[in-house]
């Protein structure tokens, strides 16, 4: 590996805009809206022609499905924030859109039969702004009409600073124990300021109440690039962090949205970092990470290998999909809630992003997401190549070669100059059979991609 002022110079070099390859899907091409004047825009004809896989596999048998279910409810906005979300205390809140999850998985069954759910995901929003008694009922709801696979298992992303026994009782009760913990930093000046007070008291604590449970699996978020972080308080959150039970780590920069400096700008100091300054706050935090054997896998993930899924995806035996990297996957991802994104091999679409249309989606006769994509072969394809480059770090020539015949002529010699600067610097290195993802290549997974994808080569 490179020494940290090479490394460093190396970040900046290759440092620019690009794709939303950390997030997924990839891309939202998003062609059709429901407006009334694209030909194709009636949902439920949409949904019954290409609810199945392209290879026109029986519809009569059951589906197996992953499920990613949205619970939007934060008790106080952190400034910092980019995800759909609804800011109350109001607890009541919590019954009717359980219940409009609830009906709205009955709309899927009623159209896609039986099915088996593989691994279920509960994002937000804080999914542990819901008590235990309506945990519970939801679980129980979606648990009566759906099986679980024999290998099922369940993450649920989590704010330490709400977090009781009873709520994680029940969620082992259904072998959901993978947890996210939604740490950010652990200076209380540098929380205070973006309006999440969180300390690592809490944490502990939290974090104690997770650990009575058999072979549980955490993980911490945290970012980079808050006001007020300097690379000392950096350091002292991920050593303070390491020291504790977590099998995984993820080290985010703090997301642009163009809405985050007016909510920071209300309540506390507001700062930019210049993109030297992010690359060093990372490279700060990447080394004390690595000092706790934690291993990066790009993307900011880093895992160690403690527990059985960090031993998978360390080893490339890891999958993908709008929930992150996890143990394994199927091809169909169903999202439930206001917002949510749903993945088929063949469409994905989005339901109504603001709450109140969104229970109008659900509760009307006829009722739509908010967008919808079919996918083209070509983006099929590279759906697949982007999902093995990034979790087996591999490509054969046979999938190269398959890439390259895709692209015009522009397009494919902007590729293989990228291409070629990637080798030089040893991102990627050859095998017998095509290229790998070398370790320092797992700093550069943006980089990587670009490379090959058609949409970033056509634009630039
Ligand atoms: S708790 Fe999480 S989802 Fe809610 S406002 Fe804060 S960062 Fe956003």
């Amino acid at each position: 590996m490179l020494d940290e002022k090479t490394l460093k110079k190396l970040l900046l070099n290759f440092h620019g805009p690009g794709g939303r390859y950390a997030y997924f899907p990839f891309r939202h091409d998003w062609s059709i809206t429901f407006d009334g004047s694209n030909p194709r825009d009636s949902w439920s004809t949409l949904f019954s022609e290409n609810m199945r896989l392209p290879d026109g596999q029986s519809t009569s048998s059951p589906l197996t499905i992953d499920l990613y279910l949205h619970l939007p409810f934060c008790e106080q906005l952190c400034t910092f924030c980019g995800c759909n979300i609804a800011v109350t205390k109001d607890h009541q809140v919590e019954r009717p859109y359980i219940e409009t999850i609830l009906r709205e998985l009955d709309y899927y069954r009623e159209r896609l039969g039986p099915l088996t759910v593989n691994s279920i995901y509960f994002g937000g929003g804080t999914p542990n702004f819901l008590s235990p008694e309506n945990l519970q009922f939801l679980l129980q709801g979606i648990f009566s009409k759906i099986a679980t696979s024999e290998t099922f298992f369940g993450t649920i992303e989590i704010d330490p600073r709400h977090l009781n026994p009873e709520f994680v009782a029940v969620l082992a009760q259904y072998k959901i124990k993978r947890f996210i913990l939604g740490v950010q930093d652990l200076d209380p000046q540098t929380m205070a300021n973006v309006n999440r007070p969180q300390n690592l008291s809490v944490l502990e604590k939290s974090i104690e109440t997770i650990a009575r449970i058999e072979n549980y699996f955490l993980s911490a978020d945290l970012i980079y690039g808050l006001p007020l972080q300097t690379q000392d308080r950096v350091m002292h959150t991920i050593t303070e962090l390491s020291r504790l039970p977590l099998h995984a780590v993820s080290l985010y920069p703090l997301a642009q949205a163009f809405w985050q400096k007016q909510h920071q700008v209300a309540f506390g100091q507001f700062s930019t970092y210049s993109p030297e300054t992010m690359v060093q706050l990372f490279l700060r935090g990447d080394s004390v990470l690595k000092e706790h054997d934690f291993q990066s896998v790009g993307f900011g993930h880093y895992f160690r290998t403690a527990h059985a899924d960090s031993k998978i995806i360390l080893e490339g035996r890891g999958a993908r999909n709008v929930s992150g990297l996890s143990p394994r996957l199927t091809p169909y991802l169903l999202g439930l809630g206001v917002g949510a994104i749903s993945t088929f091999p063949n469409l994905y679409w989005q339901n109504q992003r603001v709450l109140e249309q969104y229970k109008r989606q659900i509760g009307g006769t006829d009722g739509h997401p908010e967008r919808a994509h079919l996918r083209t072969d070509v983006q099929r394809f590279f759906g697949t190549f982007f999902e093995k480059l990034i979790c087996q770090k591999v490509a054969s020539n046979a999938l190269i070669d398959e890439a390259e015949s895709k692209y015009t002529l522009p397009e494919k010699n902007l590729h293989l100059e990228l291409l070629a600067q990637l080798h030089v610097h040893q991102i990627l290195t050859p095998t017998e059979d095509g290229i790998q993802v070398s370790e320092l290549g797992t700093y550069f997974m943006k980089s990587i991609c670009q490379a090959f994808d058609p949409y970033f080569l056509g634009r630039k």
